[in-house]
């Protein structure tokens, strides 16, 4: 098959080139086309006449990002989404399948996160804009599939984190910008100041394993339901932070600014209809997604992005 990947120049995109596969991968980035320009993305289409294609491309920030630009990452998100999807059903692209991700579950909620329960009431107040966005990308797949038939399919992944993250302290994500800190601190003897309390948990996969994960939905997953495809069991920042001293070998003091933003305290997911699916599928453990991570990270500063 020919498979378009949107957001290839991304994380997780990027994650794709490390992948064997007999199918034909096309990585693509907002330079080779906007998304939130329609007739560009018409083009696109036209051009490449994909058999599926992976939809990553997106808005993606942190929780101060989410929340200072709560429109744009609305706006964007929204316009990226709708785009894609409706010029992919108009040229008959037999499969997409779209990422969303389990910040966009409910704030009030049963732990923990299972597919059924993800229009079940308001998204967290810190990242409304992204959430909605994310969940009509959810509707309008199964839209298409119930009027035209078509197998468009969303997957739900937790926190990911890897090679070629947004290291930005502002608006990137949790891993990375712990791991910035700490390198940068043992390097000029400053104390880093991390975000919040150390309290909130939180799950994480290695996007790595998000791409095999997605290629095999390519394969295989033709249901209207969301598909929770995270690495369940969550660690606390708190815990977190202290891995990633000790994997870069840091043994150096910290603080902590309980002023700054940290979401919701925990938000456990299941993914047992994907283990059910998948039952020989290995997850890598957070200790060598970390370690993989920090070693990229030494070799490539100061070339990451957003440093
Ligand atoms: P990322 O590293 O920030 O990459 C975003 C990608 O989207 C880049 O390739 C970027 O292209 C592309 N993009 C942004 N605006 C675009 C536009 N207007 N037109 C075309 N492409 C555009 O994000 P990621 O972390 O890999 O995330 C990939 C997907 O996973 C997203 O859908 C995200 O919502 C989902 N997700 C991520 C996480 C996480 O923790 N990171 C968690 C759950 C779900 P350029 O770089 O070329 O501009």
């Amino acid at each position: 098959m020919r498979i378009l990947i949107t957001g290839g120049t991304g994380m997780v995109g990027s994650a794709f080139q490390n992948i064997k596969t007999d199918h034909e991968l096309i990585l693509l980035g907002s330079k080779d086309c906007d998304l939130t320009n329609r007739s560009e993305t018409k083009r696109m289409l036209m051009h490449f006449r994909p058999d599926g294609i992976i939809h990553l491309a997106a808005k993606v920030g942190g929780v101060k990002g989410n929340s200072d630009y709560v429109a744009d990452f609305f706006h964007d998100n929204i316009v990226m989404n709708t785009n894609l999807l409706d010029l992919a059903k108009n040229q008959r692209v037999p499969k997409v399948v779209s990422l969303l991700s389990t910040c966009i579950y409910p704030d009030k909620v049963k732990y923990p996160l299972t597919e059924d329960q993800i229009h079940d009431g308001e998204p967290h107040h810190s990242n409304f804009g992204y959430a909605y966005a994310k969940r009509m990308l959810e509707v309008h797949s199964r839209a298409i599939r119930q009027q035209y038939g078509l197998n468009y399919v969303t997957a739900v992944p937790n926190n990911l984190y890897g090679k070629n993250d947004n290291f930005d302290l502002d608006n990137g994500h949790v891993i990375p910008a712990i791991i910035r800190k700490v390198f940068e601190s043992k390097n000029s003897g400053n104390v880093p100041k991390f975000w919040g309390t150390g309290k909130p948990k939180r799950e994480f996969t290695y996007a790595q394993d998000v791409a095999k994960i997605l290629l095999w939905m390519v394969e295989n997953y033709e249901m209207p339901e969301p598909l929770n495809i995270g690495n369940p069991g969550d660690t606390s920042i708190f815990d977190l932070v202290v891995k990633i001293q000790s994997l870069l070998d840091a043994n150096i003091e910290s603080r902590w600014d309980d002023r700054m933003p940290e979401g919701q305290y925990k938000k456990p997911s299941s993914n047992l209809r994907f283990a059910e699916l998948n039952p020989g599928f290995k997850y890598t453990g957070l200790d060598n997604g970390l370690a993989e991570t920090i070693n990229w990270f030494i070799d490539s500063y100061p070339n990451v992005r957003g440093v």
